[in-house]
């Protein structure tokens, strides 16, 4: 096993680093850059952006022949934990959801001409996407695959979408979307995919829904398909294909979730360590106390095991494989992280980590989602117990090679 990163990765990292130290930083730390939903207003994202592709720091996800970095998932695991140091850093770089994994996909499954017309316009930063899959109740959640109630009826040469879906994250401000939808009963093959524009008649915002933390740009809408008319040739992959391809783009989206959220994480132990060190109370400086030594190492701990679990996953997709099992325990544990390092972090910073003073509080209202988007920690303790009970004690089982 070796840990080593190659040299093209450290030159990346330390790029960003300097990046998000030098321009990002402080743009942060004045409410004037924020738009009203608690994100990067968009003139200040695009000055940003524009550097971001100047320095070569664009799209690090894909391909160079697609326009990105090349950097794969062992890279990117390195890289995005380095931008997300500031809450504005991934869309600064083309790598926020949900156009990362769009992007991802689309490069994955795409045909040239889709690739050509739905991918480079998101690779260019010219239009933003969206993924269609979530519906209120009783249509699908959890379960997209027994439950979907969205139908997607082949009439000639075109299919005729009917249903309701919500959640959809940067709907508002996204032209390309790609949608789940029912093609038949078959509980494997019932679902496909398709593409489609937002000024596609048929198709409406019914509206932003309100939520608790800071909002991505286009926010989450509740979106409705009044008999919506595809062409054949906005099928993404194959007819049935629906269920395989959200497979395919759940599985490196989840990772890339928990990368960022890596990044998060070591921004509130920094900003929990300097108070500490800083702070006097009883005569000491807080760092000098056990107890806040104790839940500074514990989540340094936490952090550490969050990156090893990323960085197996990251490695397993990097050579060809799923990465499912990996991928839903790194997914598990940098969730609750999220959420306990922005927690703990506000207790050390007292009164001051509730304020709007450090990006504290945004990050813990964010946090919140993270065991529930791409899959609650329920589901994916699931499907770990479904592995375990499949494949007993090689569930551990190393590889041993050829
Ligand atoms: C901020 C945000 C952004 C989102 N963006 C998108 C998007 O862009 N596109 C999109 O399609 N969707 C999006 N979603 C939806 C998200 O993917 C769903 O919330 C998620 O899949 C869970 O579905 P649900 O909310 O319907 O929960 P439900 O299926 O209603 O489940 C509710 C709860 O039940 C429990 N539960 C469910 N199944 C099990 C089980 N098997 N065992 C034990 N307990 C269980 C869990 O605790 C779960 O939280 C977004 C959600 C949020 C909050």
């Amino acid at each position: 096993m070796d840990f080593t990163i190659t040299p093209e990765i450290e030159d990346y990292r330390q790029r960003i680093a300097q990046f998000v130290a030098r321009e990002l930083l402080p743009l942060e730390a004045d409410r004037a850059n924020y738009d009203a939903h608690e994100n990067i207003k968009v003139d200040v994202l695009n000055q940003m952006r524009a550097r971001a592709k100047a320095e070569g720091l664009w799209c690090l996800q894909l391909q160079k022949e697609t326009g990105g970095q090349g950097l794969g998932k062992v890279g990117m695991a390195v890289c995005y934990e380095e931008m997300n140091r500031s809450i504005f850093g991934p869309v600064v770089f083309n790598s926020a959801a949900p156009d990362d994994g769009n992007m991802q996909v689309l490069e994955k499954v795409g045909t040239d001409k889709q690739k050509a017309e739905w991918l480079q316009p998101i690779v260019r930063g010219h239009v933003r996407s969206a993924f269609v899959m979530t519906e209120p109740a009783p249509g699908s959640g959890s379960d997209p695959a027994g439950m979907m109630l969205t139908t997607a009826k082949k009439q000639g040469d075109s299919y005729v979408v009917r249903g309701r879906k919500w959640f959809i994250t940067g709907a508002e401000d996204s032209d390309h979307f790609i949608l789940i939808a029912r093609t038949s009963d078959d509980p494997r093959k019932g679902l496909s995919a398709f593409l489609h524009r937002k000024d596609t008649p048929g198709f409406r915002i019914e509206r932003r829904i309100p939520i608790m933390g800071p909002e991505e740009h286009g926010g989450h809408c509740e979106v409705v398909y009044e008999d919506m008319v595809i062409p054949a040739e906005n099928l993404l992959m194959n007819e049935g294909d629906g269920l395989k391809l959200t497979q395919i783009r759940l599985g490196p989206a989840r990772l890339t979730h928990c990368m960022r959220w890596l990044g998060l994480s070591k921004r509130c132990v920094e900003i929990a360590s300097e108070y500490a060190q800083n702070r006097f109370a009883f005569g000491e400086r807080l760092s000098q106390r056990e107890s806040v030594q104790m839940m500074i190492g514990d989540l340094a701990m936490q952090i550490e095991i969050g990156r090893l679990l990323v960085m197996k996953a990251a490695w397993e997709l990097d050579r060809g494989g799923f990465a499912r099992k990996e991928v839903s325990m790194a997914k598990v544990h940098v969730a609750n992280l999220l959420h306990k390092a922005a927690d703990t972090a506000i207790q050390i910073n007292g009164a001051r980590g509730y304020s709007k003073d450090t990006p504290l509080e945004w990050i813990y209202r964010y946090a919140r989602q993270a065991r529930l988007v791409d899959g609650a920690d329920e589901v994916h303790k699931m499907v770990l117990h479904r592995n375990v009970e499949k494949e007993g004690r090689d569930f551990w089982k190393w590889d041993a090679g050829a």
